[in-house]
């Protein structure tokens, strides 16, 4: 029996606005097949890898140095990425960089959020726009999608210019259900907006719509389009999230940042990655036609597969979810019960792992 065994929760001086939360809290579970977290399942190419792994020997003769605070070499390739692959001319001044989305939007909501603040999203979304937002103390306001969880633009803006939000996420393609808002929906919500508007792209590189980078020009004290390597770009494990926005959006989450936030080793490994990009991406192709075979023949099982624009699907109905999440468990494949009634979230896998998981759906208890 140890003391520092014993203490609780309860027994610490934790704030009261953080009590009875939960963390984020995707299962890892240990099975032949994992499409819970919206990965890209093709692991890095060897060519990668070795890139990688040169990259990161030729800058650990420096490791006893801080790294470049201002990451600016990176940020010059993510711009460089940015522009080529959405035909909007961006540079390093519009973009910024950190471990992982979260990170970002982390940032956004210390610069911009806080206590007497507040940001609203449309619900159901990505389950840390709120939790970031209890982190930060900024008041969170959830506002409603349509039955079929597309937004309605016009009901959108008017709650945004009702509540006056400091922040307003739109998460396009919606995670968990998979939809994008089209620019004409999203301008819309950005005209209403009173303060920061984030559209969150962490799964652009699937979607058939153009991204929100087209008017940043337009709106440029209130757009931050935020990206991340974590899924087309099959680095979920290198931690690299980063955003677009205006040149002062950028100088303003300088003043949040911790320094040097973005190793030596994430800077050069995510580098490396981007010069392999067109080999990563082209698994984007692949994965969205294996995406809507998935849909298809979820549907001919008798299931309703939300229509999706990213690499998972929404699909239902189950009278309970969490049993059938669990039959999938025992079957070996690993899904997401997001918690909306009725249904489950599939992440697409390899074709094996989707052939694995519509067998296992033949299975499944409804
Ligand atoms: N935004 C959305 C919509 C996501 O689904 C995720 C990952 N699940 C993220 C941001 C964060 O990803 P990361 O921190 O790996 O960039």
């Amino acid at each position: 029996e140890h003391a520092v065994d014993e203490v609780t929760l309860d027994d610490l001086p934790l704030r009261d606005d953080l009590r009875g939360r939960s963390p984020y809290g995707a299962p890892q579970l240990d099975v032949p097949v994992r499409l819970n977290t919206n990965e890209n399942p093709y692991p890095p190419p060897p060519e990668l890898v070795d890139d990688v792994t040169e990259a990161v020997r030729a800058v650990a003769t420096e490791l006893h140095r801080y790294p470049d605070r201002d990451a600016v070499a990176l940020r010059d390739d993510l711009a460089a990425y940015l522009s080529s692959s959405t035909g909007v001319e961006v540079g390093r001044r519009q973009v910024w960089a950190a471990n992982g989305s979260n990170e970002v939007l982390q940032q956004i909501l210390q610069a911009f959020g806080g206590p007497g603040r507040s940001a609203l999203g449309f619900e159901p979304s990505y389950s840390m726009h709120p939790i970031i937002s209890a982190g930060t103390r900024t008041e969170w306001l959830p506002a409603p999608r349509r039955d079929d969880f597309t937004l309605d633009a016009a009901e959108a803006a008017r709650i945004v210019a009702e509540r006056r939000p400091d922040i307003v996420f739109v998460t396009s393609p919606n995670n968990p259900t998979g939809g994008s808002i089209p620019l004409p929906e999203l301008e819309a919500v950005l005209e209403a907006a009173p303060g920061i508007v984030v559209v969150d792209e962490a799964y652009a590189e699937f979607s058939s719509q153009p991204s929100a980078l087209h008017l940043l020009d337009r709106y440029p004290a209130k757009l931050i389009v935020s990206r991340t390597m974590s899924k087309a770009f099959a680095f979920a494990g290198g931690r690299l999230g980063y955003l677009a926005a205006s040149a002062a959006v950028v100088d303003a989450l300088q003043l949040v940042r911790l320094p040097y936030h973005l190793s030596l080793l994430t800077q050069a490994a995510a580098r490396a990655a981007l010069r392999h990009a067109d080999a990563t991406l082209a698994s984007v192709a692949k994965l969205a036609a294996e995406r809507d075979r998935v849909a298809d023949a979820l549907q001919g099982l008798g299931f309703r597969p939300v229509p999706s624009d990213a690499n998972f699907i929404l699909f239902g109905r189950f009278a309970n979810p969490g049993a059938s999440w669990k039959s999938y468990v025992e079957q070996g494949v690993l899904i997401r019960d997001t918690g909306i009634e009725g249904h489950l979230r599939v992440t697409v896998g390899t074709p094996e792992e989707n052939d694995a998981f519509l067998e296992a759906s033949k299975e499944v208890g409804r």
